[in-house]
């Protein structure tokens, strides 16, 4: 058995492509032509340069070495955060930008909640000369308003979307309402492993990259090429299925993610969508989400606005169903905590996303020969106001 996309673009239950009559034409011509197209050798040379060259890969697993002493086993952290423009979403957006040119389309369109995927595709725009339109809530929009200056500087237009809760997943039915009038011209760069087939399965590929190289750099470091744990936070999963894809079928890995509890995955102030998800269809896909009993999307709740979704990507539904993967539910000042906690205890301020991931380490027993990797997926400049604004949650490191 694997839990990777089945040749009818399912995850088990999960996953398929329900999209509008307008789109069938466009997505089949997606599922027809992508494995084509990147398992190619011309696109394989491209996207690797770029990826060392550009982006700045391998990106570095650090031992952590205090981290490590305070959880009593081996703790890597995976960089993602030292790539260029400061997280693992531009490993995607480079390799669909060049999918994109490679299918003759000439304008692009993105979705964007916190903005990290706006900006990664704003720059792979402008690096390879193409029209770029991001959709973002008009929420976010004030909320991210570094990140929206970035992407107007980098050329492209950004269009506030004040649907709904004016949030991402409202950026998500805009940019889908968009594609609908552009399909001929027009790429969709979706930001995560979600959207219908063959989106999950694409981003999961470019994303791939990150458990590839955890396995060269685990044999070079400690002589054998898997851990005993891996540990990712989740939104719509990019990052965490970069960093389990390569062992995804090798029952040796645990595999532990960390969702966004919110204020609590039992309140209504939470994004914690496969402790409170069922199976619905959201954005062209089916997957657990935050649902009401009519079907009615639920609003997430969480201080960060990367993990800030109703729903969760097919890949990691059918593993979490299927006892694959084991999640966890951070809450926000858990999740502050363990961001100045890796600040103090490494000098790395991670996102306030990937702070969700330092904090399932305190919920984990582990062995003292026990080796964990965790990936870092961003830096945490953009979220400087956030740990200032609550520094009372981040008990005795908040007292500066
Ligand atoms: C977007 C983002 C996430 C959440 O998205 P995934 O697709 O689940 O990885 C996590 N961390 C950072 C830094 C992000 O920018």
């Amino acid at each position: 058995m694997s839990y990777l996309v089945d040749e009818n673009g399912y995850y088990g239950e999960f996953g398929g492509a329900y999209v509008p009559e307008i789109l069938h034409g466009c997505v089949e011509n997606l599922q027809q032509n992508y494995l084509k197209i990147i398992e190619s050798e011309s696109f394989r040379q491209e996207y690797m340069a770029l990826l060392r060259d550009y982006v700045g890969r391998p990106s570095p697993l650090y031992y952590a070495s205090r981290l490590s002493d305070k959880y009593g086993a081996k703790i890597y952290l995976k960089r993602e955060d030292l790539n260029h423009t400061g997280a693992h979403k531009i490993n995607n957006t480079v390799g669909q930008i060049l999918l994109a040119k490679r299918m003759g389309k000439t304008r692009i369109i993105a979705e964007t909640g916190a903005g990290q995927h706006g900006v990664a595709t704003a720059t792979v725009c402008a690096l390879m000369n193409m029209k770029c339109e991001i959709f973002m809530g008009a929420t976010d929009v004030e909320r991210q308003h570094t990140n929206v200056e970035r992407m107007k500087m980098l050329g492209a237009t950004v269009h506030p979307v004040r649907t709904g809760n004016m949030t991402l997943s409202d950026a998500c039915s805009a940019a889908i309402r968009d594609w609908c009038c552009h399909p001929s011209d027009t790429f969709y760069i979706v930001g995560s492993t979600m959207g219908p087939h063959p989106y999950p399965d694409l981003v999961a590929r470019m994303q791939s990259v990150i458990s590839e190289e955890i396995k060269e750099q685990l044999k070079e470091k400690i002589g054998r090429d898997y851990p005993d744990y891996l540990v990712a936070c989740i939104g719509g999963g990019s990052n965490a299925a970069g960093t389990i894809y390569h062992y995804v079928d090798d029952e040796r890995v645990r595999i532990v993610l960390a969702e966004a509890g919110g204020h609590g995955y039992e309140t209504d102030y939470t994004a914690a969508t496969f402790h409170r998800g069922t199976t619905g269809i959201l954005h062209g896909a089916k997957m657990l989400v935050m649902q009401d009993g009519d079907g009615q999307i639920q609003e997430a709740f969480t201080i960060s606005a990367g993990l800030d979704y109703p729903g969760v990507g097919p890949m990691h539904c059918n593993m979490y169903k299927k006892g694959r993967t084991q999640v966890l539910s951070i809450n926000d000042d858990e999740a502050i905590r363990a961001g100045y906690e890796l600040t103090r205890m490494e000098g790395i301020i991670p996102a306030i996303e990937s702070a969700h991931a330092v904090a399932a380490l305190s919920k984990m027993k582990f062995n003292p020969d026990d080796v964990v990797v965790l990936t870092v997926s961003g830096r945490g400049d953009k979220d400087i106001e956030t740990y200032l604004n609550n520094k009372e949650k981040a008990g005795e490191y908040g007292q500066f």
